[in-house]
């Protein structure tokens, strides 16, 4: 599968819409790898994770039909990955020909109810699923199985593993240091690749309750390597970073490098 993560920040973006910390300075001057917008992944044609206010901007700078996406599965309600009034365009006199539609949506109830208040119109071309915790989600040649994130306490939010014929993901976001239910389903599996939020960077000690930092990642990453749920030529790559880390992308692939692990940028493509 070919996974793309159109967006790297946390939710304010980055630089931060009204930042002017120095981290946003050096940011706006650097320019490239530095600007960061909201997250989601874009898998293959038809599939996506996450459907954030930048989702626009990711159809324009990296040529995405969305006219063909069948399946949009949702990690939780915050709005840096939950834009409902722009799913309310996903209807006929807006979009025309869209060649899958309905969009399955799969998401916590939270989100449901959020896309059902918005996009009221009984022409909209959705269907609504709620996605619950460990019940694979059969959708065409893949399978997303959503497990439970340790991010809010007003809302079940949900990480999905994602599984080919020939390969297993883990998409990570949001989340803190992963309950005991969840690392042991993660280790009934054997994964390709990590794709882990690293909200914090090296902001070091931090208590991984809601977002992870460089540590809590490598943390997951050694403890799936040890109990075997890691194949040798596993990948991991962080992502979801908010300025307040105070590290350029250069800076951070610095430090995460050490660790063997590598640092996304917006629009990065991972092949598995
Ligand atoms: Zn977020
Ligand atoms: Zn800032
Ligand atoms: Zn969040």
């Amino acid at each position: 599968m070919k996974i793309q993560i159109l967006g790297t920040a946390a939710a304010e973006a980055w630089p931060g819409i009204f930042c002017g910390c120095d981290t946003c300075k050096r940011a706006r001057a650097a320019g490239g790898k530095n600007l960061r917008s909201r997250s989601s992944i874009q898998i293959d044609d038809i599939y996506k994770i996450d459907f954030p206010p930048d989702t626009y901007h990711h159809i324009v700078q990296y040529g995405l039909d969305l006219s063909r996406l069948k399946y949009l599965f949702f990690t939780h309600s915050h709005g840096d990955h939950l834009a409902p009034q722009e799913l309310d365009y996903a209807r006929p006199v807006f979009a025309h020909n869209m060649q899958n539609a309905p969009i399955r949506i799969y998401a916590n109830s939270k989100v449901v109810r959020a896309i059902k208040n918005t996009c009221t119109s009984k022409e909209a071309l959705l269907e609504l699923h709620v996605a619950e915790p460990f019940i694979p989600i059969k959708a065409d040649n893949l399978t997303f199985t959503p497990i439970i994130a340790e991010h809010s306490k007003t809302e079940l939010c949900l990480n999905y593993i994602i599984q080919s014929d020939t390969a297993t993901v883990l998409y990570a976001s949001d989340t803190g240091k992963y309950g005991r239910e969840t690392m042991s389903f993660l280790h009934n599996h054997k994964f390709d690749a990590l794709i882990v939020e690293c909200t914090f960077g090296a902001i070091s000690p931090h208590r991984a309750e809601s977002h992870m930092n460089l540590d809590a990642v490598v943390d997951l990453r050694d403890n799936l390597s040890r109990s075997g749920s890691l194949k040798p030529s596993a990948r991991t790559i962080i992502t979801h970073f908010s300025h307040n880390m105070g590290l350029l992308h250069d800076e951070l692939e610095q430090l995460a490098e050490k660790h063997g692990i590598g640092v996304a940028y917006d629009g990065i493509v991972i092949e598995v």
